[in-house]
């Protein structure tokens, strides 16, 4: 259990009203019409959480990071879309503020810090999904300026984002592509927004492709060194499981809920449903499984503050919250039997998005690999 600071527990008494009062209302009339929701994008914003993963040095208002995986907790309890635009955004922030240079960061930073500016990181591509290092996108130095080629697919915040962190390749090294990673701003000519794809879940959450055809970026755009782009993407990334793992959680936890009034309520056979012990041992289940997550993140997340290793935590929290958050989103639905079904109910939404993030950040199959390799190092 992390001990709260009080204006610690104030900020998340506050995200919790805000999930439940303004996110989770308008969660389902987004889905539906697949839009994404800058209502709540811009309270969010105004609540200062975009400015949370930013050192203070460079304008940020930074919390702890077990405080960070609480709140995306809370905010994944009310819209999970959101949630996944937040994460992003939150990536692409946390790599400008250790791995930028002084222009970069005097030039994003102030508009990322605010919301006004969205960020999206672009990395996987049609031949380069698990396997990072088959990527296709070349990026090569021509007098001062890189000039990209190639295509990005499954791009969260694809056509919203402000700026897009984006993994190149600018050389083969001794058997192994040099990844570099190159700052790439939407209004530059060559670069544009592809296909917006029809998805499961999670609709409110835009997912596209991105072209670059002969896309100029200047040399001052490179963000790290040349060849260091997978060593920086992954410092982000692996934070950043922690999080899909505290995303896991508040979904899981918002279809526990649910499925918890629901059963107290409907009556069948004479008596409310919970009182069946069948159902009742389904929920402690899920009030297990939730409980275990909550504390295999915390884990995780504790690492990351102490600067202690913490990829194969990050892994574990990532594999078992969302396999967690998929069991526990799938037993609500039938929890509420066919109600469940239905999008009256919130639940079958929960679930469709809790299948996402068994895939995204790199799949539950990949986190395993992960594990493992951590573990033979050991
Ligand atoms: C909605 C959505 C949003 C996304 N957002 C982003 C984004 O913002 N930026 C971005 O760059 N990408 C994003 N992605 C891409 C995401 O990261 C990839 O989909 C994911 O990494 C898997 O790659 P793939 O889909 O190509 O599957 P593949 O890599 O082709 O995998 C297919 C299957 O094989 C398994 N597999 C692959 N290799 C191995 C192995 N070595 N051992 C065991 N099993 C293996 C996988 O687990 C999976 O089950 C997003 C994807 C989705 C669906």
């Amino acid at each position: 259990m992390i001990d709260l600071r009080d204006e610690e527990k104030m900020l998340l008494e506050t995200v919790r009203r805000f999930a439940k009062d303004k996110l989770a209302p308008r969660a389902p009339g987004c889905e539906q019409q697949e839009r994404f929701d800058f209502e709540s994008w811009d309270e969010l914003s105004g609540l200062g959480l975009a400015a949370v993963t930013v050192s203070e040095e460079n304008g940020g208002m930074p919390v702890g990071f077990p405080v960070l995986a609480r709140l995306v907790e809370e905010l994944s309890s009310g819209s999970a879309p959101l949630s996944a635009a937040y994460l992003v955004h939150c990536t692409v922030a946390h790599l400008l503020d250790n791995f930028g240079t002084d222009q970069q960061k005097q030039k994003y930073l102030p508009g990322l810090l605010s919301g006004q500016m969205m960020g999206a990181l672009a990395i996987s591509e049609p031949g380069a999904g698990s396997d990072v290092g088959a990527l296709a996108t070349t990026a090569h130095m021509t007098g001062g300026d890189y000039l990209v080629k190639g295509q990005k697919v499954f791009i969260t915040s694809g056509g919203l984002a402000g700026l897009y962190v984006v993994l190149t390749k600018t050389g083969q090294g001794n058997g192994s592509p040099e990844l570099t990673a190159l700052l790439v701003e939407p209004g530059w000519p060559g670069f544009s927004v592809g296909r917006r794809e029809k998805k499961m879940g999670q609709k409110a959450s835009p997912t596209t492709e991105l072209y670059f055809e002969e896309l100029k970026v200047p040399g001052s755009a490179l963000i790290g060194q040349p060849g260091q782009g997978l060593s920086l993407i992954m410092d982000g990334l692996n934070r950043s499981r922690v999080l899909v793992a505290a995303t896991a959680v508040g979904l899981a936890r918002a279809a526990y809920e649910a499925a918890l009034d629901y059963t107290r309520e409907r009556k069948q056979f004479g008596r409310p449903l919970v009182a069946f012990q069948g159902l009742r041992w389904m929920l402690a289940d899920m009030a297990i499984l939730i409980e275990t997550s909550r504390r295999i993140t915390e884990h995780a997340a504790q690492l990351v503050q102490a600067g202690r290793p913490f990829i194969k935590e990050a892994a574990m929290a990532k594999a078992f919250a969302t396999d967690a958050a998929m069991k526990v989103t799938t037993d609500a639905v039938q929890l509420l039997g066919g109600y469940g079904y239905m999008e009256d109910y919130p639940v079958e939404r929960y679930m469709r998005e809790a299948k996402l993030l068994q895939i995204v950040e790199g799949t539950n199959q990949i986190q395993r690999e992960v594990i493992a390799k951590e573990i033979a190092r050991s």
